[in-house]
């Protein structure tokens, strides 16, 4: 079905059409498809809702509190539009949506600012946004699991250490990450750059959580890992390094990260079937995940994190349930369960791959929530991005007391990110929501020749 929207809320279109883009392929937006007109009245005590079109109609009132904020009550009525949108797709299509409404918002900041309001946040997830009530269960473990954590010590700041270089490219990735050329590399001009840009961090704040990613960090060589690892100088907090390619691991990685106080690595199969790794571009096999696995076991005492994507190409429930199978047999302190995203510029976004998953995306993830949680894995973070399969979710699980603070404080944003390496964004937070951000040159030639500049930002950005 092809729609257009029209609006007296300029400002909601945006939001109005990913309420569309949400139900696609049953409606999909085109200039030349039904109009479909969302208004807003403001009548004395009440506000209404028309949702109109050639095909059908929906209509609501609401009582208008007066004692709003104009802020609040623009939140308010961006609300009562979508969710009235999602009621007239919903009668048109008869395609409900795991998450309803919510599109443009982590599910668990609206958790937060419901509560906040003092409105009773999971039976507002379900009757009036429509969520579905396993999705609100889940949304109301991750804060339950969030409990102490979020918001904890936010005198302290997080830090952030991009490497964007990679082995080759998943055909699913969208980050700028160079793929490494051994004979043309400039991953040493970029290590330089780096370890000056790590040193200008601001003094003044303790840390609380170190997360090196990218890229593939360990894709660089032992001295090179070694020289940004020390430039960090952790010091027994939190500190993850992703191996996201296990074939880059070796024992003398490990031993560098053991002696520089690496705490969590995060080795990523994606999936424990050999021609699916093929198919997505990631040129290892799946005996080099069990080898860096058993590497990283061997090698010290670390937490170690397992990353996994549904709707792969070509597979079946039963090959991601033996994904996951295999993995909780391995007993990683996290799993991370994503839904495939097809994201602008990536070769799948290129060769338009179509991640259309007819109900197969949600049995995937009800699979991995249920087979996790009886594996003693609880959810403590999510987040959504678009086009994913089933319009569906990011989450992180993990054992009891096994929480990792980075993955929670930037997901919330509940603290400062000093954020070092190209296209990284440091933050800075100043209460009431008050978000300041600062992001490095995104493409690593761009980085390298203005490092200079951008240093001497980022100490402007951070001085009180
Ligand atoms: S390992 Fe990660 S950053 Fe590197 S190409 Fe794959 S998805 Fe992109």
């Amino acid at each position: 079905m092809k729609l257009y929207i029209t609006t007296d809320h300029e400002n909601f279109k945006n939001e109005l059409e990913e309420v569309v883009r949400a139900f696609a392929p049953y409606c999909v937006l085109d200039p030349e498809g039904t109009p479909v007109s969302v208004r807003l009245l403001e009548q004395n005590d009440t506000v209404k809702t028309i949702i109109t079109s050639d095909l059908s109609e929906v209509s609501n009132s609401y009582p208008v509190i007066s004692t709003l904020s104009d802020l609040m009550k623009k939140r308010f009525y961006k609300r009562y539009m979508k969710r009235d949108l999602y009621d007239y797709l919903h009668a048109l299509t008869g395609v409900s949506l795991s998450y309803g409404s919510l599109t443009g918002i982590r599910p668990t900041k609206l958790f937060y600012e419901l509560r906040e309001e003092g409105i009773e946040p999971e039976q507002a997830l379900r009757d009036f946004f429509r969520v579905s009530p396993e999705k609100t269960r889940l949304i109301a473990d991750i804060v339950r699991n969030q409990e102490g954590i979020l918001g904890a010590q936010t005198d302290k700041a997080d830090w952030f250490v991009n490497i964007p270089f990679c082995p080759s490219r998943c055909h699913y990735c969208s980050f700028l990450s160079e793929v490494i050329r051994p004979k043309k590399s400039n991953l040493p001009a970029y290590v330089e750059a780096l370890i000056k840009d790590i040193a200008c961090a601001p003094p003044q704040k303790e840390r609380r959580a170190i997360y090196v990613g990218g890229g593939t960090p360990t894709s660089l060589s032992p001295d090179l890992l070694d020289r940004v690892l020390e430039a960090i100088n952790a010091n027994g907090e939190e500190f993850t390094v992703e191996a996201g390619r296990p074939e880059t691991l070796t024992a003398e990685k490990i031993a560098v990260m053991k002696a520089r106080r690496v705490t969590r690595v995060s080795v990523n199969p994606q999936t424990f079937k050999q021609e699916t790794l093929d198919l997505i571009g990631r040129r290892h096999t799946v005996q080099d995940i069990f080898k860096a696995y058993d590497l990283v076991r061997k090698g010290g005492s670390f937490d170690v994190n397992m990353d996994f994507i549904t709707m792969l190409p070509g597979e079946s429930f039963e090959d991601f349930k033996h994904s996951i199978d295999t993995a909780i047999s391995l007993e990683p302190e996290n799993i991370t369960v994503h839904s495939l995203s097809i994201k602008r510029g990536s070769v799948f976004a290129e060769t338009a791959y179509d991640n259309f998953s007819d109900g197969l995306a949600e049995r995937m993830s009800d699979y991995a929530r249920s087979a996790l949680d009886r594996a003693g894995y609880g959810p403590y973070y999510m987040y959504r991005q678009k086009n994913t399969s089933g319009r569906l979710e990011n989450i992180g699980y993990a054992k009891k007391g096994k929480i990792c603070l980075y993955n929670v404080d930037i997901m919330e944003e509940t603290h400062d990110i000093y954020a070092s390496g190209a296209g990284a964004i440091s933050k800075r937070l100043y209460g009431n929501g008050l978000i300041e951000r600062l992001a490095e040159v995104k493409e690593i030639k761009g980085y390298l020749e203005r490092q200079e500049e951008m240093r001497e930002k980022k100490i402007k950005f951070f001085r009180n």
